[in-house]
């Protein structure tokens, strides 16, 4: 009898489906036979500028050492982050992605017979990470798209070890305020922690906005994630970090593997942060774009998301996956999201403004066989 390897994989690991990306400009490019440079991608929520100047400028610095292992405790990295947040670098643990982070606090505090809390409709590594390591998830169901932080809070038992809210949240670009966060904090028993997964918050300029980082001396249980792959536009080097207790991050980064970030991400991103000007025209250009996208909408007739990230979540009523494929054979890329049971739904990422105007030509043409010209 041949052996059923996938018999062997442990029980967690069996149920698992993998995270389905974006698809990359240069797939959809060797399907269609299309150039890559007239394809739109506005899928993965990657920063439309591109990488800034000062972070390239980093990498070609560093290019020559590419032959010795990064320093695994990315002193230069940890040095201006805790400039930059005005925090003890002891607080800080690094990941390839903030997604390695969101899995190896998954892996320190939680094993089979726990639960792990998570909303409907949120991010899709969280049951991922949950079931990888044979935990069970306890999925509750959204309010408005947006986290359900009452009922979350409700369904806490005396197997729950762990709760992940994204804020805002990825695909419904949902937000709840300082206050909301701070209320649902104070209803968790500390023996519980609290993931506050931050991706987009560099997005959120206005006043008062939440900052998971302004709640941690107060809530021992809270470690907060973030990430350069977003508003820093560094999605390829897989650099994010985890802002907790020194109690948590030193347990955190017992299990992190020791070059888990490579000497590109480290420099690049510690230059990043000092480029306020790149950050300023993120945001503008989010700003516009989602206005341009959301003005297009309203012509089309569609309804969508209020979102506070660098995307929208669009209803395209009961054909999405055709509109998709439309979109697709015109050479723009969109998510849709029906894994994550929103199946009228298209994820926009917002673009630059011929980015933009492209993906409403095509969404007009995918609906009603006419180029909007808007
Ligand atoms: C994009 C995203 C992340 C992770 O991104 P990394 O590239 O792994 O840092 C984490 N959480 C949410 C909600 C996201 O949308």
């Amino acid at each position: 009898m041949p052996v059923d390897y996938q018999k062997l994989a442990v029980e967690g690991v069996q149920g698992l489906s993998p995270y389905e990306p974006g698809k990359p400009i240069d797939e959809l490019a060797r399907e269609l036979g299309l150039d890559p440079g007239g394809i739109v991608k506005l899928a993965s929520n990657e920063n439309p500028l591109g990488p800034s100047d000062k972070a390239l400028t980093a990498i070609r610095d560093a290019l020559p050492e590419l032959g010795r292992y990064p320093d695994g405790n990315a002193f230069v990295l940890k040095r201006a982050l805790s400039a930059y947040y005005g925090l003890n670098e002891s607080r800080l643990t690094l990941g390839n992605g903030s997604n390695d982070v969101l899995e190896i606090i998954a892996r320190c505090f939680a094993g089979p017979g726990d639960e792990v809390v998570f909303s409907q409709y949120a991010f899709a590594v969280y049951p991922l990470a949950t079931k990888a390591i044979g935990a069970t998830g306890v999925q509750v169901p959204a309010v408005d798209w947006g986290h359900d932080l009452n009922a979350m809070a409700d369904a806490v038992t005396g197997r729950t070890r762990l709760i992940f809210v994204a804020n805002p949240n990825n695909p419904t670009g949902t937000m709840h305020s300082a206050e909301a966060i701070e209320a649902f904090l104070a209803r968790v028993p500390e023996r519980v922690l609290v993931v506050l997964d931050e991706a987009y918050c560099e997005y959120m300029d206005g006043e008062g906005n939440p900052d998971g980082l302004a709640l941690l001396s107060r809530f021992p249980n809270l470690i907060v994630t973030r990430t350069f792959s977003k508003a820093w536009g560094l999605a390829a080097l897989r650099v994010g970090y985890s802002v907790s207790s020194p109690e948590i991050a030193d347990i955190l980064n017992r299990v992190r593997q020791p070059f888990n970030v490579d000497s590109l991400a480290q420099v690049a991103a510690a230059a990043v942060l000092d480029d306020k000007d790149y950050l300023e025209r993120s945001r503008r250009v989010n700003r516009e774009g989602m206005a341009q996208l959301e003005e297009g909408f309203r012509k089309l007739g569609l309804e969508w998301i209020p979102s506070s990230g660098n995307f929208l979540a669009v209803d395209v009523g009961n054909h999405a996956a055709a509109v998709n494929q439309s979109l697709l054979a015109q050479g723009v890329i969109v998510r849709p999201v029906g894994g994550y049971g929103m199946p009228r739904h298209l994820r926009i990422s917002i673009g630059l403004p011929e980015e933009n105007r492209r993906c409403l030509d095509a969404l007009d043409q995918a609906l009603n066989g006419q180029a909007s010209g808007a």
